[in-house]
């Protein structure tokens, strides 16, 4: 059986949130169980953009102080590492506040920039991943649990990708293309690569509606914490209310016959399914609403089916991030105007994810305009 730890905490506050985490990690016998002297450990925070915590984009810097804290006690040396989606690294952790968690803590910021490269255990024949995560002796994964445009939801697994330096991310996004299916198996193949040691969730305040970047804070009052980062998301996805056959990653490692997919494989601490909270997080505008469609019908339908990306006029400041980060380049800013071409964008949504001012909204396609009026209810 695979464990998967719980507690509550209420809200962000210093010495609350260190105690949470050592009742957290109580049934694994604590952070010594995971950490020897002498150590490296790379914690990996959610560190996508240059956000303040209290917008729910990143992970929230009490966690990271606090984890710092106790693996400096279990005699480890601290590094705390990403490659941010967007933004220079040193504004990201100043304005994340993951600066004064590594000042406060006596950890090292370490910015992704070199990479080393891996050979591949399963589709993907050669992966590159950032050196500095790649030679840390252990990982500590520290998601915040947020939904995501295109996967519907990110955490652990998903956290990871950060461990891919900064544009080499849009290649990937090229090479899945509109394939939920594919990036989940890319995601996990980087997960099985260099496996964190500990996984602890920031589920205090998460985020619903257009994440991973746009969306809105929700209190969920919890902290979750595994060693497999698999097992600790099939939790973090049902503590969210988020339903089983929209979580693509869960979907694909359970194809993949990896533990920890299925309920049925974990064994909980501090709180069991039955007591979780009757919560529905808010899904994403941009969803795809393909499932439970035959097949050969989605592949026709889809252009109609799907939202189409199309920036607000009235707000878009045409700073053109979305459009150097768009994977197969279907952004074009001209005459003053942007726009996106359709036949060639993959709904990977980064442009969303990255626009930092909400500008890129979604379009319906005509199916969904249809079915929304004659239903009369409003399309996800
Ligand atoms: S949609 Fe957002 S990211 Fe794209 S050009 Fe407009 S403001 Fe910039
Ligand atoms: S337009 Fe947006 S959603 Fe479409 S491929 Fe480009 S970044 Fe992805």
């Amino acid at each position: 059986m695979e464990q998967v730890s719980l507690i509550a905490a209420e809200r962000y506050e210093r010495a609350g949130v260190r105690q949470a985490i050592i009742e957290l990690l109580e049934p694994f016998g604590g952070m010594s169980s995971f950490v020897t002297s002498g150590e490296r450990v790379l914690l990996k925070p959610n560190m996508l953009s240059a956000k303040e915590p209290e917008q729910a984009v990143t992970t929230h810097p009490l966690i990271v102080t606090a984890v710092a804290e106790l693996v400096r006690e279990a005699g480890g040396t601290v590094l705390i590492g990403d490659s941010p989606g967007i933004g220079s690294f040193t504004r990201v952790a100043k304005k994340t506040g993951m600066y004064d968690a590594a000042e406060e803590s006596g950890a090292a910021l370490v910015e992704f920039t070199e990479s080393v490269e891996l050979k591949g255990s399963g589709m993907f024949r050669s992966i590159h991943l950032a050196r500095a995560y790649y030679d840390a002796d252990k990982i500590i994964n520290l998601p915040k649990l947020k939904t995501h445009e295109m996967m519907t939801m990110t955490c652990a697994v998903k956290n990871l990708f950060g461990a891919v330096i900064g544009t080499e991310k849009a290649g990937w996004h090229l090479k899945a293309g509109c394939s939920q299916e594919l990036f989940a198996q890319l995601l996990l193949e980087i997960y099985l690569l260099k496996k964190p040691v500990l996984n602890i969730v920031d589920a205090i305040i998460a985020m619903e509606g257009n994440g991973p970047g746009n969306g809105n804070p929700v209190n969920i009052g919890m902290l979750i914490a595994g060693a497999n980062a698999v097992a600790v998301d099939t939790i973090a996805g049902k503590l969210a209310g988020i339903p089983v056959d929209l979580l693509y990653i869960e979907r694909q490692a359970g194809r993949m016959a990896m533990a920890g997919a299925q309920l049925k494989d974990i064994e909980l601490f501090g709180m069991q399914v039955e007591a979780f909270p009757l919560l529905r997080v808010k899904l994403p505008d941009s969803l795809d609403v393909r499932f439970g469609l035959p097949g050969f019908l989605t592949k026709r339908l889809k252009k109609h089916l799907i939202p189409h990306p199309a920036a607000d006029r009235a707000t878009c400041i045409l700073c053109g991030i979305c459009r150097d980060a768009c994977p197969p380049a279907a952004i074009a800013i001209q005459n003053s105007a942007l726009s996106v071409d359709n036949a060639r964008c993959i709904h990977c949504w980064c442009c969303r994810e990255l626009c930092p001012i909400g500008a890129m909204k979604t379009k319906k396609g005509l199916l969904l305009k249809a079915a929304a009026l004659f239903s009369g209810k409003k399309s996800p």
